[in-house]
């Protein structure tokens, strides 16, 4: 009687909650509908800046990948969207890739984490940049997905330099030993979460998504998912 009771109560209560969910997503889209950021025709769904015309235009990325996530080929129209947000601040565009990478983890099927954690830049990066482009879309990929994002779990202790003249011996040279997970509450919060997912904007070799892994496994995490936006090919 008393369960019967109960399981209403939590259905009930669950579906206030999606109930609400819905009416401030409707409220939300009608108010601000979303418009494709390529050229500005009416969004595909409630939650995409893409219409369908862009969106099947889109370089998708079909290949599996051996222990990644990745939505995108780095090709345009993708990789200028991503340039623009890391290099020009254009920050909208953080949202449709990041709803981008959710839809593509969906689709994936695999179990899902518990915690999202960015890949970190480092502080002096970080201001002169005044913002982290892999939390963005962790906190994009989060909400659609309905899991949180840990930014600060992880900090890089050393300023590596720029990747992209680099091969792929010096790639791994480079960013070797360049994480840390940072401090105790966080460490309590990754070992909880216990299945984690690292989530950075552009994969090339994965030296830094497996640098990453490298320190979380090695602190005690259980099971790490490499995600990232667009691979370069
Ligand atoms: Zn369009």
């Amino acid at each position: 009687m008393f369960d019967t009771l109960d399981s209403l109560v939590n259905r009930w209560g669950s579906l206030r909650l999606t109930m609400g969910r819905w009416a401030s997503r409707g409220l939300a889209a009608s108010l601000f509908p979303p418009r494709c950021c390529l050229c500005d025709f009416p969004g595909a769904s409630l939650d995409l800046d893409l219409c369908e015309i862009c969106r099947a235009d889109f370089p998708w990325e079909r290949e599996p990948i051996t222990g990644a996530v990745v939505a995108l080929r780095y090709a345009p129209p993708a990789d200028e969207l991503i340039r623009d947000l890391k290099y020009r601040g254009i920050t909208p565009n953080a949202r449709v890739l990041g709803v981008l990478l959710a839809q593509a983890v969906r689709e994936h099927g695999a179990p899902m984490p518990r915690l999202l954690v960015p890949v970190p830049l480092h502080r002096a990066r970080l201001r002169e940049r005044g913002f982290n482009q892999a939390t963005m879309l962790a906190r994009y990929a989060g909400q659609m997905l309905r899991i949180p994002c840990a930014p600060r779990a992880m900090r890089r202790v050393r300023d590596t330099p720029s990747q992209t003249s680099l091969s792929m011996e010096e790639r791994h040279r480079n960013v070797r030993g360049a994480f840390a997970i940072h401090g105790a509450a966080a460490r309590r919060r990754l070992l909880a979460a216990g299945h984690v997912a690292v989530i950075d904007d552009v994969m090339t070799t994965g030296s830094t998504l497996a640098e990453m892994k490298c320190a979380l496994l090695a602190a005690g995490v259980r099971q790490v998912d490499l995600w990232a936006v667009a691979r370069v090919k």
